[in-house]
């Protein structure tokens, strides 16, 4: 008998999550390598004229185009459906790309999205900036209070649209209560789960109907490559996600995918060690800096929502050193160990000042209406050893006084 690979649903669902990430979305070729094969072909053949014509008419299963199926993409995406415990996942090229169809896909010009601002710098651009170019209002709210997200509501809402915790201030939002309301009025909760991903947190549990990734930062972990994905039901996918990005290309890369396909084996070791790592650094810090935000801290005002819905809180956090611009600069100058990058979910350490980078394209008044300030920094705790982080934060916070 052939032995299971995880393609069979039935079996792979009822894996434990460290099984899941190893084995699910298997498809061995005839030639039964162990590691995932990386298909690098953008076209497939058939054996006959007939043959073509019934995939195109969809009456034979196969593939017929990259930007359309790939067996290592496929993998892939169907690893992440089954992490995540929704029925259908497509992976896309960039996170962002992400973000983007899984919002333009289901909206129509005069149609309404609520979505929390503390977002990712792009994702305030697309909510800011690109939806109302084509007739969809978006309404920007505080969205750690249940009552913005319920006043924010009009009759042509359509979407609620959040990450938690979000990016960089690390605000938690009740995922519990706002996918519920959504759920209530008919609306579609959109979450961007990047910061935690799908070992740390699973938003469907909570009641969401659309997770979307950017799989750049925790999934492929090790700062080598672009992908991003969406999760939802079968009907979401492939009626309403499928003709979008199969007619506007956002499509993930058979290589792309082979290297998250890697890095979702040691997600769930990774996550949680720089979990660990992050709460030892946050620790040191908080005796240091003006103020902390890490929702696996006691001191972050929502510690007990954020344990509520998350396993561990992940390796980012955010810190406000107290001075202005020049500190906050010179701190990140004084490090030895810890680079300079805008990059998070690396395994390396990486420190940024959002106000000048991330953020930089808000604006100032919405950054301060965030919390975004000139002395704040972001840090992803990577893999090393805490204490030679601690050392060089220690160094670095000397040489400006602190
Ligand atoms: C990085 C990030 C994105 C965008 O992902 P890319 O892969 O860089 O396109 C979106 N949301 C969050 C929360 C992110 O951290």
């Amino acid at each position: 008998m052939k032995r299971d690979t995880g393609q069979n649903r039935e079996i792979t669902k009822k894996w434990r999550p460290a099984t899941k990430a190893i084995r699910s979305g298997t498809m061995r070729s005839e030639f039964g390598e162990t590691s995932e094969a990386l298909f690098l072909t953008s076209g497939y053949t058939y054996d006959c004229a007939e043959d073509a014509a019934a995939r195109f008419s969809g009456e034979q299963p196969g593939m017929t185009y990259s930007r359309l199926q790939n067996p290592t993409v496929q993998m892939l995406e169907e690893r992440i459906a089954i992490m995540e415990g929704s029925e259908a996942c497509r992976a896309t090229a960039s996170g962002m790309a992400a973000m983007t169809a899984a919002l333009l896909c289901q909206l129509q010009a005069g149609d309404h999205v609520v979505a929390s601002r503390a977002l990712f710098g792009s994702c305030r651009w697309l909510t800011d900036t690109l939806l109302p170019k084509f007739g969809i209002e978006t309404t920007v709210i505080d969205g750690r209070d249940i009552e913005n997200w319920e006043q924010a509501i009009t009759p042509k809402t359509k979407v609620f649209f959040f990450e938690t915790p979000a990016n960089p201030t690390m605000d938690v939002i009740d995922l519990r209560s706002v996918c519920d309301l959504a759920r209530a009025k008919g609306i579609t909760s959109v979450v961007d789960n990047a910061f935690a991903t799908n070992v740390l947190q699973r938003p469907m549990e909570f009641g969401a109907d659309v997770v979307a990734y950017s799989a750049t930062k925790m999934m492929d972990g090790q700062g080598r490559v672009l992908a991003g994905a969406v999760c939802g039901t079968e009907e979401f996918i492939e009626e309403t996600l499928l003709a979008f990005t199969r007619n506007t290309g956002p499509t993930l890369s058979a290589f792309n995918a082979w290297v998250v396909l890697k890095g979702l084996e040691t997600l769930d070791l990774r996550i949680r060690k720089q979990s660990n790592n992050a709460i030892e650094v946050g620790k040191f810090l908080e005796q240091r800096v003006e103020k902390i935000l890490y929702p696996g801290l006691p001191s972050h005002p929502q510690h007990n929502l954020a344990m509520s819905q998350m396993e561990a809180a992940g390796p980012i956090f955010s810190l406000y050193v107290g001075g202005g611009r020049k500190q906050a600069h010179g701190l990140l100058n004084a490090l030895n160990l810890i680079d300079i990058s805008n990059n998070i979910g690396d395994s390396r350490s990486l420190m940024c000042h959002p106000a000048s980078t991330t953020h930089h394209g808000l604006g100032e008044e919405a950054r301060l209406e965030i919390g975004i300030t000139e002395d704040m920094l972001r840090i992803n705790v990577g893999l090393e050893d805490p204490v030679d982080l601690i050392e060089d934060l220690d160094q670095a916070l000397s040489s400006q006084g602190l």
